[in-house]
């Protein structure tokens, strides 16, 4: 509803009384500037219109909550989160991505300072996995390096001198939700030319179409006309950009659902990857 009133006071002529611009200083509220810190708005990128009280419930047991937390919807699949004590909200900011019937959840600070249907929610941190490095290129800078292409890198997975011996590199990444995942990159290293295919821990729904998490309202045409003429076969993207294993901060807690972030059971009921499309 929000939106469609947004979208017509483009249009109307405002009277003079309708266009006096109220001066409203959001300072002067305290209250609501301090609740502002500890709330995050949350969008369930989802194709349908996700149960208030089921996503809360899940969510309170997924992420161990702690102090108490209250979810608000304040638009479609949209809901502002507030916690009551600091070490909770850390705790989730640091276990993303988060999902819901694996969907991903896309989190923003929340100000208060402008409106929830305002927000952009078009990028989400997430841990990209890098294969096929030689071990010497297995460092923080490399990293950095090849994370930059895909979104602004927040962490490396590495030592404390920079290197990150492994079976792969892990790069945290700010990932643009909007765009087509990248599914490698092709890099050179002193003259040796390889791709470095990359693997997404705790991927969600995406569109094995044109790889993109979140489409827009409409969803995608491109998926629909592949469809039409060829099935599900010849899809550029698929279940293979999906890290088998998965480290996460929270996975040593008792349950073990905090590294899957959804619901085991509605999961199931689910048929193929095919059905990927958010
Ligand atoms: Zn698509």
């Amino acid at each position: 509803m929000a939106d469609s009133i947004l979208e017509k006071w483009d249009k109307l002529k405002l009277t003079d009384a309708e266009q006096a611009e109220v001066l409203i200083d959001l300072s002067a509220d305290g209250i609501a500037f301090r609740r502002g810190t500890l709330c995050l708005l949350g969008l369930v990128v989802a194709d349908k219109v996700v149960n208030k009280e089921a996503f809360k419930a899940t969510m309170v047991q997924i992420w161990k909550i702690r102090g108490g937390v209250q979810f608000k919807g304040v638009g479609t699949n949209l809901f502002l989160i507030e916690f009551q004590n600091s070490s909770d909200i850390a705790k989730v900011k640091l276990g993303r991505p988060w999902q819901f019937d694996r969907n991903l959840i896309c989190l923003e600070d929340y100000n208060g300072l402008i409106a929830p249907g305002e927000m952009v929610f078009d990028k989400e941190p997430m841990w990209v996995q890098m294969h096929n490095i030689p071990l010497g290129g297995m460092t923080r800078r490399v990293g950095r390096n090849i994370g930059e292409l895909v979104g602004e890198v927040l962490e490396v997975d590495v030592d404390k001198e920079g290197v990150g011996w492994g079976p792969y590199l892990r790069v945290n990444i700010s990932v643009n939700i909007t765009k087509p995942l990248m599914r490698g990159v092709v890099s050179s290293f002193n003259g040796n030319r390889v791709w470095i295919p990359f693997k997404y821990e705790r991927l969600p729904f995406f569109c094995f179409s044109c790889g993109i998490i979140k489409h827009g309202a409409a969803g995608c045409e491109k998926m629909t006309q592949m469809r039409s003429m060829h099935g599900n076969e010849e899809f550029q993207y698929g279940a293979w950009l999906r890290a088998s294993y998965q480290k996460h901060p929270n996975r040593d807690v008792p349950g073990g659902l905090a590294g899957e972030g959804g619901n085991p059971v509605s999961n199931a009921g689910r048929k193929g990857d095919d059905e990927d499309v958010a």
